[in-house]
């Protein structure tokens, strides 16, 4: 990389290059040169990596230095851009403003693409939002930090102070596709947050009061009372930052943007972020992350808005009751009035993205055909609006009246726009000659050419007399009146001879010289002319943009119930009571996404209510437990969503957040160990979880030794029972944690059932009170294939340790002695426990018996001979 602050490195012509590149540093510069954007010096190295675009030279430095480059063909731009944008690369694109040939070129920079502040409808992601947060650090440890995030494309503005702890989980609330912070957080919040795209400014614009200026100018307020952020400093420098961005970002365009909207944890059903992970709400576990995920499954939404709005509900499930049964209630009146559904469905059909569209009208640069869709989807607007009014519903009704747009828009594109529209302006034949009788001509001189010359030639012939004479053009000569050599002498004299030929002579007239300047500029004149036009009717339709983008949020929610329905219909899926009554009550439940790929898919039920705040899960590998926690917690999340619920019967009491220990989640890119993970987890449920928490704990203490993992199981269960008193569903394959449900009052044993066959282990899949009988891990080594002999030897080996642990001193049956709990319920009595001391000795000596023999060896007379003095033993 040269050194970009002496000019005297460089010839004239790559100035302008340098000037833009020490304006931004660390972005890749696009700098438009004739038919191709270029990239320079370390850009141009970086492009290559990144995109594959060939990595040449071109010209010199002032000291010889070769200059490296790659370009891309200047009609691939948007394919290029959404490849960069895809890796988290932001863009600075250089273009050139005047004509080439006429001395030095001039060029601007046009635009800035980023991650977060796109709107182009062709490098966004359809179906989810792309969403710009900046976050600004509290001056003292104790105060929240200030998180600001706009979603250009349809202007949602919003802020929320947020705690050390919640950090993370905001943030994976929100998903941002790009972060702002200053310059000095940048290299920390990457390292705490690889998975982030880390932009920054410095940190001047992270300004509180300027942000409150900049609020109350940008939205003409007198001050900030009304969103509840004044004094907020953290918020309000976010806010500063952000539109400090949004603006380099967009140049010179303005964005419609919404008031800002003052958002609290408390309003959602928190998730932190291996919880989303798990529970696999829009991102799949699969390892190429291509499986079903709860959205994908849910998804029938017949727009890219509905299905926006959509993944929105099922990543922020809400704690307001009402605002979920608003939807529920939708869910259910559309399900329970005839061919409603269909209609619905034919309505939203192929509507066009109107949200998007919207926010480009704001922002000017929206293109011919996406304003001819809009025209075009109008009519079909209107008769769901005429249909949504008439519902007794409110929230239909309420719609319905968002759908009402000023009759101007549908009018003004009508008049103004042709009914096919050329793809791009500059093109032409974008605008409605009947429009502008100055364009209407204009066009008439472009594009009448020889209909204009051929009446000419009629009107000269009958004035001269001159049957030969003819009005032609040709691209050397201009325009000109043709008369043979013979006649030549009887021209009238405002015939100027203009040139002569062998056979004919040229001339040429003030009309036809008025004429031919009409004609050439016409084309030019025409699309100025037309480009005004178009400004101008976006211009006017900009105007409207809060209502078009109401509209489009309208559309967008009447999709995402709509999408509800369907899938609630073709899967009876009913609607949940949600209650104020802490507690869960789901009878025959089933899993979302897995009952859509099992055809016999086992429900189960799962009843969690003061008195009964921990289920302990036992049974075999593969009986299908994380299923049924899964199952249990994504019920709670789409009841909370507003959505119907698979179950044969839901009820839901207020639940503040979910928490999840499942699995393990290889975190091996921060260097942590599964083992560390899965305690770091565990200490944040413990910290953070609720009496209305939802907290799932799958194998908690596998990823250390037994007695290190039993020993810190049991604690954290005692802990979630006795302090945090969260409803809990337990899995675990510690046998002796059962024994938990004699010493707390609050905790209930229940296993999934297998029954062990002649040919090897079948689940059941069932969920069944009390604890499971057996592990059955061997059964399920068998089933996986481990070699038969080896199965054997594990089976003797088990029958030692069994017996070992059955008359040595073993600490294991007195793991909940009273030194570990806290005094059992005086109704309980210690002495019930069953204790494994007490099994039958002649059945150990038959297990013996079996374990040490040497099957491999034996005879199959042998064999069959053993057999029948066991059955004589026992
Ligand atoms: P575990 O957690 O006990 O090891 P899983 O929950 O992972 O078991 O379930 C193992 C497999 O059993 C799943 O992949 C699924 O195919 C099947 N399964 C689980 N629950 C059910 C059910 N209720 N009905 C039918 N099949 C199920």
């Amino acid at each position: 990389q040269p050194d970009f602050s002496n000019p005297e490195l460089f010839t004239p012509s790559m100035r302008q290059f340098v000037e833009v590149k020490n304006r931004y540093p660390k972005t890749l510069v696009l700098f438009r040169m004739g038919d191709f954007y270029e990239t320079f010096f370390d850009d141009a190295v970086r492009a290559n990596r990144l995109i594959g675009i060939t990595l040449t030279k071109r010209g010199k430095l002032t000291d010889g230095t070769p200059i490296p480059m790659a370009g891309i063909p200047f009609v691939s731009l948007d394919t290029y851009i959404a490849k960069l944008v895809k890796l988290g690369e932001s863009v600075v694109i250089v273009e050139q403003m005047g004509t080439p040939g006429k001395g030095m070129i001039e060029r601007k920079v046009s635009r800035i693409v980023t991650p977060g502040t796109l709107t182009e409808t062709t490098l966004l992601p359809e179906k989810s939002d792309s969403t710009l947060l900046a976050i600004d650090w509290p001056r003292k440890k104790s105060d929240p930090y200030g998180f600001v995030w706009l979603t250009l494309s349809n202007g949602d503005f919003r802020a929320e102070e947020v705690s050390a702890e919640a950090f993370a989980s905001v943030i994976s609330r929100i998903h941002p596709s790009e972060v702002l912070v200053a310059e000095s957080r940048r290299q920390a919040l990457r390292e705490a947050h690889p998975e982030l795209v880390v932009s920054s400014l410095p940190n001047w614009h992270f300004d509180g009061r300027r942000g409150q200026e900049m609020l109350c100018s940008t939205f003409g307020l007198a001050n900030l009372d009304a969103w509840g952020v004044s004094g907020k400093t953290t918020i309000l420098a976010a806010a500063n930052a952000l539109l400090d961005y949004t603006a380099e970002t967009q140049v010179d365009l303005m964005p419609f943007i919404e008031p800002l909207k003052l958002v609290k944890e408390s309003e959602f059903v928190v998730l932190d972020p291996s919880t989303r992970r798990n529970l696999e709400i829009d991102q799949s576990l699969s390892p190429l992350g291509d499986g079903p995920t709860l959205f994908s499954v849910l998804d029938h939404c017949a727009t890219a808005m509905g299905s926006r709005e959509l993944r929105r509900w099922l990543n922020q499930p809400v704690r307001d009751r009402q605002t979920a049964q608003i939807r529920q209630e939708a869910i259910e009146s559309i399900l329970s009035t005839g061919s409603l559904l269909e209609n619905l469905r034919t309505g939203l059909n192929t509507l066009p993205d109107v949200e998007r569209i919207s926010s480009r009208i704001a922002l000017g640069t929206v293109r011919p055909r996406e304003l001819a869709s809009l025209r075009d989807a109008l009519p079909r607007i209107q008769s769901l609006e005429k249909w949504l009014s008439a519902q007794p519903l409110r929230f239909f009704a309420a719609l319905g009246e968002s759908l009402r747009l000023p009759a101007m828009i549908e009018e003004l594109l009508a008049k103004a726009l042709l009914p096919e529209p050329a793809v791009l302006l500059r093109d032409g034949d974008v605008i409605a000659s009947s429009y502008s009788p100055e364009l209407a001509e204009l066009r008439h001189f472009r594009d009448d050419t020889s209909r204009i010359l051929l009446e000419m030639e009629e009107r000269e012939r009958a004035a001269t007399k001159l049957q030969t004479l003819r009005v032609q053009y040709n691209k050397v000569s201009g325009f000109y009146i043709e008369v043979s050599k013979t006649a030549a002498d009887r021209v009238p004299v405002r015939y100027q001879r203009k040139q002569t030929l062998k056979n004919s002579e040229r001339f040429i007239t003030p009309e036809l010289k008025e004429l031919e300047d009409r004609i050439l500029s016409a084309r030019e004149r025409a699309q100025t002319l037309e480009k005004a036009l178009y400004d101008e009717l976006v211009a006017k339709l900009g105007e409207r943009a809060a209502e078009l983008l109401a509209a489009a949020k309208a559309i967008a929610e009447l999709d995402a119930v709509t999408g509800l329905a369907e899938h609630a219909e073709a899967h009876r899926w009913v609607r949940p009571v949600l209650t104020d009554h802490p507690g869960i009550r789901i009878e025959k439940g089933r899993h979302p996404v897995v009952e859509t790929t099992l055809e016999n898919f086992v429900p189960n039920s799962c009843r969690l209510e003061d008195g009964r705040r921990m289920l302990i899960i036992t049974g075999p590998n593969m009986g299908g437990k994380s299923t049924y926690m899964r199952s249990v917690a994504l019920i709670v999340l789409l009841a909370w969503a507003g959505s119907f619920v698979p179950a044969e019967t839901a009820e839901i009491g207020p639940v503040d957040r979910i928490h999840t220990r499942i699995g393990a989640s290889d975190d091996l890119a921060r260097g942590r160990s599964t083992f560390m993970v899965e305690m770091t987890e565990a200490a944040a449920i413990l910290s953070q979880a609720t009496d209305k928490s939802l907290v799932l704990m799958d194998e908690i203490g596998r990823g250390t030794s037994t007695f290190d993992g039993l020993s810190l199981a049991a604690a954290i269960a005692q802990e979630l029972v006795q302090k945090t008193r969260s409803f809990t569903l337990f899995a675990t394959h510690y046998f002796e944690l059962t024994t938990l449900a004699q010493e707390l009052r609050e905790v209930a044993n229940v296993h999934v059932s297998a029954s062990q066959t002649r040919s090897g282990i079948v689940f059941m899949h069932e969920i069944s009170e009390g604890a499971a009988s057996k592990s059955y891990g061997i059964a399920v080594a068998q089933l996986a294939g481990i070699p038969a002999h080896v199965v054997r030897r594990a089976k003797s080996f088990l029958a030692k340790l069994e017996e070992r642990a059955n008359t040595v001193d073993s600490p294991l049956p007195n793991l909940f002695g009273e030194s570990l709990l806290m005094p059992p319920e005086p109704e309980e009595e210690a002495g019930e426990q069953p204790s494994e001391a007490e099994a039958d000795p002649a059945m150990l000596a038959l297990i013996e018996r079996i374990g040490s023999a040497d099957i491999d060896s034996l005879t199959p007379r042998d064999a069959l001979r053993l057999l029948y003095e066991l059955q004589n033993e026992a």
